[in-house]
């Protein structure tokens, strides 16, 4: 008898921490986010990654196995500015219960020639701080109990992030000012650019498939070789073959390629993204 009251004491014991420690559940629809929200939310949120590493930005739409993965969870953690194209249409499938949040979408828009938002503000530290701070407010939100931990934890991401900045401003700086232009497949470095004081030639546009125009090829080799451009870089999910005329026609080398859309498989956090895009560009342009 004393036995069975010991292990029904445990049960009950084992019962209510599980309750205590019952995780809020949430989904992100990219890498980057998913990282933010974890060293925010450690153990206390589960997050489900449905845009993975590798997977491609631009084009990518939930199946119904993704869908289906998505049962449970109370928040969904968009980057916004355009980036999730299906955005309406999940939001529609999930209904009101489950709040989404456009993690991008109060930080200052570029736009490009044609009016188009440019939906990569991932490449700024003082972005990814932004996002760790609306993340952090919407966690509390839904998880008050633990409120004071999840401001604790974003604090250190953001001090994290300052850290990274100054190393990366210090490497950078490593490049003579004349040469800090970034040539690159797809119209990804504007706000790279923005934050770090560099020059940004695309070859394509916002997404890695749109065609290059001859004009705009014409322009590019005219810029590169204005500004003797020393190097060009393809990106982790797009090399295109004007790449390769255009070291023929200029003499620039091809660089070792970037971490665009911050979903490579070896980079799919914002520290590692950051650390080999700085990398690359201080080995081909310095
Ligand atoms: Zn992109």
């Amino acid at each position: 008898m004393k036995a069975f009251l010991q292990a029904l004491a445990l049960a009950t014991s084992l019962l209510f921490t599980a309750d205590l420690q019952a995780e809020i559940k949430i989904a992100a629809l990219h890498p980057l986010l998913a990282d933010l929200a974890e060293q925010i939310g450690g153990e206390n949120v589960s997050i489900v990654n449905l845009l993975k590493p590798g997977a491609e930005v631009h084009h990518f739409e939930p199946t119904s196995k993704d869908l289906a993965s998505l049962k449970g969870v109370t928040l969904v953690l968009a980057s916004g500015k355009g980036a999730e194209s299906y955005l309406g249409k999940l939001a529609d499938s999930l209904g009101s219960g489950v709040k989404v949040v456009e993690v991008g979408q109060t930080i200052p828009s570029i736009k490009t020639s044609n009016g188009h938002v440019d939906p990569h503000w991932w490449h700024s530290p003082d972005h990814m701080k932004r996002a760790l701070r609306v993340i952090s407010d919407e966690l509390s939100g839904l998880d008050p109990a633990h409120a004071e931990l999840y401001k604790t934890n974003a604090t250190a991401a953001a001090q994290r992030l300052d850290t990274l900045k100054s190393w990366a401003i210090q490497q950078l700086a490593t490049i003579p000012k004349a040469d800090r232009t970034i040539v690159s497949a797809h119209n990804a470095f504007g706000y790279f650019c923005k934050a770090f004081g560099f020059r940004s030639i695309p070859l394509l546009g916002l997404q890695s498939e749109d065609e290059t125009t001859p004009k705009q090829i014409a322009e590019a080799i005219a810029a590169i070789r204005e500004l003797k451009v020393r190097a060009v870089f393809p990106e982790d999910q797009a090399n295109p073959k004007v790449l390769a005329e255009i070291t023929r026609e200029t003499g620039a080398k091809i660089g070792r390629p970037l971490v665009a859309d911050g979903t490579a498989m070896d980079a799919h956090t914002f520290e590692k993204m950051l650390r080999h895009n700085v990398a690359a560009l201080v080995e081909g342009l310095r």
